[in-house]
């Protein structure tokens, strides 16, 4: 199976697999917050009709819920999204990151499970196990990572076929996939100015859909707060913690500036160092959340 995020490395995977280059998958997985950008569900449904289906591979959309909704709903436990947090002595912090966990790993596992036979909670013989090819090139081959469960075993085909970021754009390029998107989603706090200045500038609609949330969770998630959990400071969506309609999203940073003079297209992605946006097994946003500092100061 192919753990499909809908990235560059993913989609790429799935094609070659749909081609031929690769071995032809039983299926492909995406695990869907429920608040992806609309490009994504786009080009998702563009993978689907014109590369997976008629190649035979089924795409499993799967989830736990929606992201969104669920930090606004007082009554449903919520997997915390990293936040950047300002304390009340004005000390920097971030909520901790469960979301990947719960809403991209957890659904992904559910599935692969009951396509195994044996839903939760019952055991997996030994033995018994799916191959899961993951899409990590080797530009980021120390994301590659063996699974945490006996039951899936991770296998990295862009690394054994020696293949980077840029071979992947190259060949989705000449399948006339170049505007593949990062896959994310819409609101993640690891977006960095160039991705927010890209909703604000070219989706207003999405651009007031993540302002109204960044002001929405200011005193953190809403389950939290109804279980006397509060968070003692106020969150943001943006690293700057200002509110993201305030925001210095038009600064343009040094990695920024860089990537630009290199290789416009990537300005985007190298500017954080979030490469492909929120991958279920690796999560490009680890860059930014180790650069920042995880001060632990959960909600
Ligand atoms: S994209 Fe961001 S908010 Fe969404 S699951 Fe990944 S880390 Fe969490």
């Amino acid at each position: 199976m192919l753990s499909l995020g809908a990235g560059i490395q993913s989609s790429a995977l799935l094609a070659l697999s749909a081609e031929g280059i690769l071995p032809k998958v039983d299926y492909a997985i995406f695990a869907d917050t429920g608040w992806e950008p609309k490009a994504v569900y786009s080009h998702l449904d563009r993978l689907e009709n014109q590369i997976a289906e008629p190649a035979g591979i089924p795409i499993l959309r799967v989830s736990s819920g929606n992201i969104r909704a669920d930090a606004l709903d007082p009554d449903h436990r919520f997997a915390s999204m990293p936040l950047y947090v300002l304390n009340k002595d004005g000390r920097p912090g971030m909520t901790r990151r469960q979301c990947t966990g719960e809403y991209k790993i957890k659904p992904i596992k559910k599935k692969v499970r009951e396509i195994l036979g044996y839903p939760y909670p019952q055991r997996i013989p030994k033995g018994v196990f799916v191959e899961q090819w993951i899409g990590i090139s080797t530009d980021e081959f120390h994301r590659a990572k063996d699974a945490d469960v006996r039951y899936m075993r991770n296998v990295h085909p862009l690394i054994d076929m020696d293949w980077s970021r840029g071979d992947c754009h190259r060949y989705l390029t000449s399948l006339g996939l170049a505007d593949t998107p990062k896959s994310s989603c819409l609101g993640c706090p690891f977006h960095g100015n160039a991705q927010w200045r890209q909703i604000r500038d070219t989706s207003p609609d999405e651009w007031q859909d993540v302002v109204e949330f960044d002001a929405a969770i200011r005193q953190g998630n809403a389950r939290a707060n109804a279980t006397g959990n509060k968070l003692l400071g106020q969150a943001f969506l943006h690293r700057s913690r200002v509110p993201l309609d305030k925001a210095p999203i038009d600064h343009v940073t040094a990695a920024e500036q860089a990537a630009l003079q290199d290789e416009p297209a990537d300005a985007n992605e190298l500017e954080n160092g979030v490469v492909d946006g929120c991958s279920p097994w690796a999560c490009r946003g680890e860059v930014d959340e180790l650069a920042q500092g995880d001060f632990g100061l959960a909600s």
